[in-house]
């Protein structure tokens, strides 16, 4: 959580929980002012539990294998298309993926092995 050290009204903060909409978030409010921030990390975990990002997927189980739907803004933004390869890579961490893209398209000799 990245901390800060006093508010923008000069008041010194108290570690406080906060419920919205029945999620509690973890959050800083100032003595002085009563403002209370929240890290981003709060932020996304409020807005998956809550369903108000529409880049939120659950994963569900077909077999063997688990799957995740790629949402719309994603599809077009990164020109994705049937067939098109995707790569899980992790961070040095194992905290994060990142999701390489092969367009197969543009990659017809290992379309070709495919179809
Ligand atoms: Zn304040």
């Amino acid at each position: 959580m990245e901390k800060m050290k006093r508010c923008t009204c000069g008041g010194n903060f108290l570690e406080a929980a906060v419920e919205r909409n029945g999620v509690m978030l973890k959050g800083l409010k100032c003595r002085k002012c009563g403002e209370t921030y929240f890290p981003g990390s709060e932020m996304m975990r409020y807005e998956i539990l809550t369903g108000k990002s529409s880049l939120v997927r659950k994963v569900r189980r077909s077999g063997d294998s688990m799957i995740v739907t790629v949402p719309k803004q994603i599809i077009e933004k990164f020109k994705l298309h049937e067939d098109d390869m995707i790569y899980f890579k992790s961070d040095e961490k194992d905290e994060e993926i990142t999701i390489k893209i092969l367009h197969m398209r543009e990659n017809p000799v290992y379309s070709a092995t495919r179809k």
